[in-house]
């Protein structure tokens, strides 16, 4: 049958959309990003115009120079640069502003609504305060609402090369920006925060080394992601899911190497921030022709497709989508909808915000 009949009884027929028409859907479709490390959205601009601004000095010449070094072999020698660009963050406006730039690249590329990874970590082992990053962050949440009709959140990540006693002490720290249930600490009402992840370096840092500060966040009531499945093998996937209980896997591109994993994440809807470029360009995959952004959704996951740290891994979520959708020839208008319908279905906002999102994703796939 050619109809597929779609959340909000709209009867979208994808066969008979023509592929050419394709580049077009993707970029127009409404999309939520849910994968995107804000530090990791500093343009060579920006970091020039930020170090400038507060006096700190670049061991680069120039834009130019900086651009060129943007050419890392693996996540370590990413994370290198990444950390180098972070440190001319040092005030509530720098932090707004970053935001802010990210917020309307993703306007532009029909993002609806986006949670933004953030370490603070990075920031505060510089002697930057905790509520000057959250603050800044926050606000150009609330700036993006407003001005570009872009909602947004905010999820603290913990270091993973760094020790669970450190995140504990992140954690802390944090108290009063959490928007939880269960906090009890006097709550900054500009906070964004609604979760917590788990980024940095994967290999040699399973999930187990986390499991205390996890579980307390759980109890705080906090939504729980993590990277996993990325350069870790699917043992880590497993002890994210059954030590950390995230309720979504970052990355998680190594699963197909394991069917019951598979069955797993399909059976209870678990969903993947796939990030085709960043896979790419840290080797994960040799080219895009290689990526398994097509099997991953023919096997029935919540695939969905994410920039992670765009500045450094070649474009924003459109473009991601574009690459992704021009490397392999396998992926159609359907996968193209499942893909943004599966990016709300994720996404930690109530169901009838979802609802209205799944309609406007409708009308687009039905439009002439
Ligand atoms: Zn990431």
């Amino acid at each position: 049958m050619a109809f597929f009949l779609s959340g909000s009884d709209t009867m979208i027929d994808f066969d008979a959309i023509p592929h050419d028409r394709l580049p077009v859907l993707l970029r127009t479709m409404p999309k939520a990003e849910l994968h995107i490390h804000i530090e990791g959205s500093l343009e060579p601009e920006l970091i020039f115009a930020l170090a400038q601004r507060n006096g700190v000095a670049l061991p680069y010449a120039n834009v130019e120079a900086l651009r060129a070094a943007y050419a890392f072999t693996d996540l370590q020698s990413f994370l290198d640069i990444y950390y180098a660009g972070a440190s001319v963050l040092l005030e509530e406006q720098d932090f707004f502003d970053m935001g802010l730039a990210y917020f309307e690249r993703a306007a532009a590329d029909n993002v609806v609504h986006a949670e933004l990874f953030f370490d603070p970590q990075t920031h505060t082992d510089r002697g930057v305060p905790i509520g000057t990053v959250i603050n800044g962050l926050s606000r150009a949440c609330e700036t993006a609402q407003r001005e570009l009709g872009v909602s947004g959140a905010l999820i603290l990540c913990f270091l993973r090369h760094l020790s669970e006693e450190a995140a504990f002490a992140t954690l802390d720290a944090a108290m009063p920006y959490l928007q939880t249930p269960l906090q009890t600490a006097p709550q900054s009402a500009r906070s964004r925060i609604v979760g917590v992840g788990l980024d940095s370096s994967e290999r040699g840092n399973p999930p187990e080394k986390f499991a205390r500060v996890f579980e307390r966040c759980r109890e705080l009531g906090l939504h729980l992601v993590a990277h996993a499945g990325e350069e870790g093998p699917p043992a880590y996937i497993w002890s994210a899911l059954d030590v950390l209980q995230v309720e979504r896997i970052d990355h998680g591109v190594a699963c197909l190497g394991d069917p019951a994993l598979v069955a797993r994440l399909a059976a209870e809807r678990v969903p993947l921030t796939v990030c085709p470029l960043s896979n790419v360009k840290l080797r994960v995959y040799p080219t895009m022709d290689r990526h398994n952004l097509a099997a991953l959704l023919d096997a029935g996951l919540c695939a969905t497709v994410n920039s992670d740290d765009p500045a450094y891994f070649g474009g924003y979520i459109n473009q991601n989508f574009m690459e992704a959708f021009a490397a392999l020839p396998q992926l159609t208008a359907r996968h193209a909808h499942r893909l943004a319908a599966n990016s709300f279905e994720a996404a930690f906002v109530d169901a009838a915000t979802k609802a209205r999102w799944n309609q406007m994703l409708d009308k687009v796939f039905a439009a002439d």
